[in-house]
């Protein structure tokens, strides 16, 4: 019998135990300030996004589906997959979804039961008020559907006092963690709506209801399949170093982020301005920003990145490459320093396509911004 020659930091583990993923579940409920069930699902965070949609709805299901980016379209098409009646609410992808449209749309439709809403788009810069959403919907009665994936550590999240009864996390945004291991929170509602529908996902990857009849309910004490073991170790390591930095600290490294970078791109050039109109309206995940007319963004992009590949720079996915920067200021890379160096390298690129720039400008602004 032959023997590694040493052990490697990756491999050679020891199982994780039953044990110590419901404790990561549980340090992941305190993140999220819930008393519900969180389920942590062994993929990205697009398996428990569609796994809460396949679950809730069918042919009987009227869903109200806001879309203010891309994702919006995604959850509509796996409503409509599922046999529901969606009605699309889609919003300017530069502004915010309000409280009022979302009324609106109960008072013209009442049988609205199932609203799907995202909280930040990093793909489009814009986040929306979902407390105040949340006391609509819950008025209403509808259940709620959150995709909190870009919100999470870089904004409040509280799926309790909003009333959210499906609220999807990942750790890849601003929680700077493992992109392969997803949370989501489950209502009793949820629960309730999911054991109903004979098209929920029964013994499937995509179900929730497995995880609720042979985890949650049996007290969390044998695992479904062998845990994506490294993906659950990166999410207890960076849930601990949340804990450690502060939730607070965390959130407030990206809030002055957002601000420093849309205050330093105001400063940098004359006609690159903030996507998002409204600061209120602007995510503290990621900042996008409209190029000055007659510059191709992904054009700004590649040149800013070319000196230095590490920053945090991607042009607007899509239709949105034309004319959309955006500044994916999370995780790690919410600091001074990459803010700062993203407006230097755009500064440099917007110089080369012959713009007036003023870098030191942009770089007092940010520092501005900081405090
Ligand atoms: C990033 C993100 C996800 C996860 O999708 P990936 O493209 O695989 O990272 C889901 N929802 C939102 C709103 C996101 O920003």
């Amino acid at each position: 019998m032959t023997h590694p020659a040493s052990t490697h930091p990756f491999l050679d583990l020891a199982p994780l135990s039953a044990a110590r993923f419901a404790a990561i579940e549980d340090r992941v409920a305190r993140l999220l300030g819930t008393g519900q069930d969180v389920v942590i699902m062994q993929g990205e965070a697009l398996l428990p996004l569609e796994g809460a949609i396949r679950g809730t709805a069918g042919p009987g299901t009227v869903a109200l589906n806001v879309i203010t980016g891309p994702y919006g379209q995604t959850f509509g098409d796996w409503l409509r997959d599922c046999g529901a009646t969606v009605i699309d609410l889609a919003v300017p992808f530069h502004t915010a979804v309000t409280a009022d449209q979302v009324r609106e749309a109960f008072a013209e439709h009442p049988e609205i039961d199932f609203v799907s809403l995202v909280h930040a788009e990093a793909a489009t810069g814009n986040t929306n008020p979902v407390a105040e959403i949340g006391e609509v919907v819950r008025a209403h009665g509808a259940l709620f559907y959150l995709d909190a994936v870009a919100s999470i550590g870089a904004e409040p999240v509280l799926p309790d006092a909003w009333g959210v009864d499906l609220c999807v996390i990942g750790a890849q945004k601003a929680m700077g963690g493992p992109a392969g291991v997803s949370a989501v929170s489950v209502s009793e509602r949820a629960w309730a709506r999911m054991a109903s529908n004979p098209r929920a996902p029964r013994r499937s990857y995509l179900s929730l209801l497995d995880w609720k009849e042979r985890w949650v309910d049996g007290g969390r004490k044998v695992l479904l399949h062998a845990p994506a073991q490294l993906e659950m170790l990166a999410l207890e390591a960076c849930v601990e170093r949340i804990e450690g930095d502060g939730l607070e600290a965390v959130m407030g490294r990206h809030r002055a982020a957002a601000l420093g970078t849309r205050a330093g791109a105001v400063a940098l050039c004359g006609g690159l301005e903030p996507y998002v109109r409204d600061v209120r309206e602007a995510a503290p995940v990621a900042t996008t920003l409209r190029v000055p007319e007659g510059v191709a963004a992904s054009e700004v992009v590649a040149r800013a990145v070319a000196g230095d590949p590490g920053l945090p720079l991607v042009a607007g996915g899509g239709a949105l490459a034309k004319e959309m920067i955006r500044v994916n200021h999370y995780g790690a890379d919410a600091g001074v320093g990459v803010v700062r160096g993203c407006l230097a390298a755009l500064g440099t690129a917007l110089a080369e396509q012959g713009l007036i720039v003023d870098v030191e400008g942009a770089l007092r602004a940010v520092d501005a911004g900081w405090h």
